[in-house]
């Protein structure tokens, strides 16, 4: 690589930063907001240091451009949804009376209005609030937080890009008003919200801004000839306009794909684009549209959404390659810093060969500053860090810790008859119904029961010291007495154990695995003031010993019925977890379905006649364009398979999804070939049932039939109702009854009150068909 003229010089950016603070400073501040021991002032205070602290830590660590506008109280397409005015009929008056408080009460409602919806961000685990749009909608600029915050950053001496999420992503994101047509498509907006963005972006430039950033993820996904016309239409509109700073319209988390040509053609002034995963698609797209002659290049080199360190050599090589493609080729994260933990050197506790292993968002910005003065003055001016880069990388690779070979011997062994069940399902249905003898409708609840007050202290004092094992453990086993009672008092068929040992579905099996670690304070925010600390999946996966075939025979020691073991599949073990990149996800996904096969064998042999294995995140990890469904889909499911494929036909196999919306994995669900499936369905009124009856389902199912979100309790009637709607698609024979989701989240009143209906229910309907079946 030769070195380039100044003027030519490479500039670091990023598109955003973790926005709470070293000690999780703003979910403090905020949730003191909303109890109200901290003030709106006091509030604003400590935001506007965090914005400081970070903008500080990145120009220290040489990124030439900061992002603004990345900070938010609570989501950022909220903010966007502020900023364009489209502020739902019921959160006007309070918005209007007070802006802040109006804010959270569109985040989380309040005792009048309900909330805007909240649903996940791309393929993240990040979760933004949805727009609610319709025909009436009438967008008014209100840029006050993005010039604010520009001006900020601008007066404390930064270079500062404001970042906002684009108007077509903006749409494609939103739903349907409450009260408008299903079929209200946002994108019809288009022409009516583009005059606003025009007027923010006059704004900012105004206030200073050179260069505006544009967010365009959604056009990273598959999109319709409309849908890329659209946007065609919107960035020539934004384009063309005389009062505007530069525009940069950034996609990330896959290749831009068709939507290449369509923004290449139009007249803005830079692309950014993702060269991590979908590098090699995004370079011969760019390279057969000849290139953006005339544009900024901000190539996304380093990995903004996992937790590893970056090849630099290949990260230069890439950019290299792009100097020929682009006028100007600056480097950045792949996407905003929000979604990895703040800072990789304060964990303590994690062995330091593996700590080198790491980059979160501080050592993040340094590799994309490295990687942008190597680009510009080249690699001779690297020696030291590439050096280093090339010994951590190597020390990772021969690691024993990445490399066991007992564990890659037996996943290279696996073979078809290892993920196939040893009997066809109607065999092992009859088996299972000889051994369990179970009534119609059996009815059954997903696993956890409330997580108290009581269970967390106990959790935390058994930490701090303050109680020892056994009186922690004494704790536990009192709490699955109680739950065991009280199914069998409220006549449920299949029992649980509650799942009172488990602080989290993941961490617990995560801490019990040779291969994970966990950090301390590697804390990403999931939605508004959660933060969740993933683990991480690091090496080669194994299982010293059972994780949870103790308290499985315990809870079965108390009862005649069966006691449902309970685990957590393998797709949500990994979609949960920062996971390994130096291998197939596949391949990881293998290795720890092989633990839980052991797990799962384990169980069997202690006397468990029904597991079940929890895979909530099957949809949700779909990747974000149909090209990579069937690969992901083949391992997904063939690791479920592996997981549960080795016991006997006669032990009854359950596994459980949330989410209603299942249309576009039906065939995977199928092929799972799990004996019973469990799904969420109270909200959308069974829905789920018949969309698998018309797939041809043949296997038994538990569409939920109480909606476990709230602590609103079903009555009979309404449990009957929902029931019956059931039974119109899958047969009494076929047809479980349980709630939609575990019940940790619910408290103890409700919980007691709802299953007693929930039983009722089934007794009332068993008896009515055995009445009309004489
Ligand atoms: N078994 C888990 C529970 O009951 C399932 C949780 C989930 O689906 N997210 O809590
Ligand atoms: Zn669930």
């Amino acid at each position: 690589m030769t070195a380039k003229s100044a003027a030519a010089a490479a500039r670091a950016t990023v598109y955003g930063y973790p926005r709470q603070g070293g000690n999780r400073d703003l979910k403090k501040a905020i949730e003191g907001y909303w109890k109200g021991r901290v003030g709106a002032d006091a509030l604003r205070a400590t935001a506007a240091e965090l914005r400081r602290t970070n903008w500080r830590q990145l120009t220290e660590a040489g990124i030439d451009e900061v992002p603004t506008g990345d900070f938010s109280y609570y989501d950022h397409v909220l903010d966007t949804t502020v900023m364009v005015g489209a502020i739902p009929e019921r959160h006007r008056e309070a918005l209007d009376a007070d802006a802040l408080d109006g804010y959270f009460a569109m985040a989380r409602g309040t005792q009048r209005v309900a909330p805007l919806e909240m649903t996940k961000w791309f393929d993240t685990n990040y979760h933004y609030l949805v727009p609610e749009l319709g025909p009436d909608t009438r967008f008014r600029t209100d840029s006050r937080k993005q010039v604010a915050e520009l001006t900020e950053a601008l007066e404390l001496g930064h270079t500062a890009r404001p970042v906002l999420v684009g108007p077509v992503t903006y749409l494609l994101l939103a739903k349907p008003a409450p009260g408008v047509a299903e079929d209200f498509d946002p994108l019809t907006l288009l022409d009516r919200l583009l005059p606003v963005y025009a007027e923010v972006l006059a704004d900012l430039r105004a206030a200073g801004a050179r260069w505006v950033q544009l967010d365009e993820p959604a056009l990273a996904q598959d999109r319709s000839p409309a849908e890329l016309n659209a946007a065609g239409r919107a960035y020539r509109e934004l384009g063309t306009l005389t009062d505007r700073p530069q525009l940069l319209v950034a996609s990330y988390f896959d290749r831009l794909g068709a939507a290449l040509p369509v923004l290449a053609k139009a007249p803005v002034d830079g692309l950014a684009l993702d060269f991590t995963e979908a590098a090699a698609a995004n370079l011969d797209d760019l390279a057969a549209v000849g290139g953006l002659p005339g544009k900024r290049l901000v190539a996304g080199v380093v990995n903004g959404r996992n937790i590893w360190i970056n090849d630099l050599s290949k990260s230069l090589a890439t950019l290299g390659t792009l100097l020929g493609l682009a006028d100007h080729v600056d480097v950045a994260a792949s996407c905003s810093l929000l979604h990895v933990p703040l800072d990789a050197a304060v964990e303590r506790d994690i062995d330091p060969q593996i700590l080198r292993w790491l980059a979160f968002a501080r050592q993040k910005s340094a590799e994309v500053v490295a990687l942008a003065n190597g680009l510009t003055h080249g690699t001779g001016s690297l020696t030291a860090e590439l050096s280093a880069n090339r010994a951590a990388l190597a020390s990772r690779a021969q690691s024993p810790v990445t490399h066991d070979p007992a564990v890659r011997a037996r996943a290279a062994a696996v073979t078809d008859a290892d993920a196939r069940r040893s009997q066809p399902y109607a065999r092992r249905a009859a088996a299972q119904r000889e051994r369990l003898g179970l009534p119609l409708l059996p009815t059954t609840t997903i696993g956890s029961f409330p997580q108290t007050g009581e269970l967390r202290t106990a959790r935390a004092d058994l930490r701090t010291g303050r109680i020892d094992t056994a009186a922690y453990e004494e704790r536990i086993a009192a709490e699955i007495r109680e739950v065991v009672a009280f199914q069998e008092k409220a006549g449920l068929d299949v029992l649980v154990h509650g799942e009172p040992e488990r602080n989290d579905m993941v961490q617990y099996f995560a801490e019990r695995l040779t291969g994970y670690l966990a950090t301390r304070h590697g804390w990403v925010q999931s939605y508004g003031t959660r933060y969740v600390r993933p683990p991480v999946l690091a090496g080669d996966i194994s299982r010293p010993e059972p994780m949870t075939v103790r308290w499985a025979e315990y809870a079965q020691s108390l009862t005649a019925r069966p006691v449902k073991g309970m685990l957590t599949g393998p797709v949500t073990m990994l979609a949960w977890s920062f996971v390994r990149d130096d291998q197939p996800l596949g391949e990881t996904a293998r290795q720890v379905a092989l633990a839980l096969r052991d797990e799962v064998n384990d169980l069997e042999i202690a006397g468990t006649s029904v597991i079940q294995v929890d895979e909530p995140a099957l949809r949700e990890t779909l990747p974000l364009r149909a090209a990579r469904h069937p690969e992901y889909l083949a391992w997904a499911t063939e690791a479920f398979r592996l997981t549960t494929g080795g016991v006997r036909p006669d032990t009854q196999i359950h596994t459980h999804m949330c989410y209603a919306e299942f249309g576009d994995i039906l065939a995977a669900i199928d092929a799972l070939d799990a004996d019973v499936i469990s799904l969420e369905a109270a909200r959308s009124h069974m829905q789920v049932a018949r969309e698998l009856a018309k797939a041809d389902y043949p296997r038994e199912v538990g569409p939920g039939v109480y909606d476990i979100h709230s602590p609103r309790v079903p009555d009979e009637e309404e449990v009957t109702a929902l029931l019956r709607k059931g039974l119109e698609a899958i047969p009494a024979e076929r047809l479980w009854v349980n709630p939609d989701c575990g019940l940790k989240t619910r408290g103890w009143p409700e919980t007691r009150a709802a299953l007693h209906e929930l039983t009722a229910a089934a007794r009332t309907l068993r008896e009515a068909l055995r009445t009309a079946g004489g």
